[in-house]
């Protein structure tokens, strides 16, 4: 028998449902590809689902805004939310299926069990956010026991996740192959992120600053600069010019091996250039693997 091409498209919000419909697509031997989001999709969630299309039979979009990864003065309540919007974009990327959990359906009452990853998820933004990669690991292990896929897909622009993740899945077995995509950016640079819509058009201006220290690192290094105290001043620069202007504060600014993510003094290997700024009250995060 051969199966239809492409199915009919559906959005499935019960993780039994959905975890059902997951074992008949397997079933039927369908290559089925998984990219958790957040939604609020832009650009880079779209090249996300893009890459998917053409690597698997069937597509299944995430969209679940996990209360788990948020700290309790971060912006759970105010992220913003477009389930039609995202529906609509997502179907022009050609998914067939959106899994909209509720959190009540994530999480019953008395849930008590958390996936953790030790030291890839201290540094960087584990050390800024407490508990956000426990947030993250266990939601994407009920994502893949739900949707149980053959591939899952995501960005580099949230490296240490991607880190994570390919750290858990190696460690739990998993048998999920993990696909990092490269950073979307705006035209002028700036990291696509839900969050951006947050910004002022003073503030987006001033969120320009984190680009440009990435690419004042990647100057010094072309210019052979291998110390990373001088890497870090140099990518530090243009963000305390902006912050001159008043409203940008860097939560964190540092080189780290692009593997472990353990400290970096002078760049031998590929290092990333992790950072957090925050610009008013939005922090946004960028990266840049430096390769010597
Ligand atoms: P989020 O909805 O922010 O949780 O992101 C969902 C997925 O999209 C994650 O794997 C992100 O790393 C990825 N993503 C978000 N922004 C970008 C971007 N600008 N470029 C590439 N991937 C991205």
């Amino acid at each position: 028998m051969t199966l239809p091409s492409r199915l009919p498209f559906e959005i499935i919000r019960d993780p039994a449902a959905m975890r059902a419909r997951a074992e008949d697509l397997r079933r039927d031997g369908r290559r089925v590809a998984v990219v958790p989001t957040m939604g609020a999709l832009h650009d880079g969630h779209l090249t996300l689902l893009r890459r998917a299309r053409a690597m698997a039979d069937v597509v299944i979009l995430t969209i679940f805004v996990n209360p788990t990864q948020f700290g309790p003065n971060e912006d759970l309540s105010r992220y913003p939310r477009d389930e039609a919007g995202d529906l609509a974009k997502a179907r022009a990327c050609g998914i067939d299926l959106a899994f909209c959990p509720t959190a009540e359906a994530m999480y019953p009452a008395g849930s008590q069990t958390f996936v953790e990853v030790r030291e890839l998820a201290q540094p960087l933004c584990g050390a800024s956010r407490p508990g956000h990669f426990a947030g993250v690991a266990t939601v994407v292990t009920k994502l893949f026991h739900v949707t149980r896929p053959h591939v899952a897909l995501f960005g580099e622009k949230d490296y240490q996740q991607l880190a994570v993740i390919r750290r858990m899945t190696r460690d739990l077995d998993f048998g999920i192959e993990i696909v990092g995509v490269p950073i979307v950016r705006e035209p002028d640079g700036l990291a696509m992120s839900s969050r951006n819509v947050y910004l002022s058009p003073a503030q987006r201006a001033q969120a320009l600053a984190l680009v440009n220290g990435l690419g004042a690192a990647e100057a010094a290094l072309r210019a052979g600069e291998r110390d990373a105290a001088a890497l870090l001043a140099a990518a530090r620069a243009p963000i305390e010019a902006a912050a001159a202007d008043g409203g940008v504060r860097i939560d964190y600014l540092e080189l780290r091996d692009a593997d472990d993510l353990s400290p970096v003094a002078v760049v031998t290997r590929p290092a990333v250039l992790a950072m957090a700024v925050f610009v008013g009250t939005t922090r946004l995060i960028d990266n840049r693997v430096l390769k010597p």
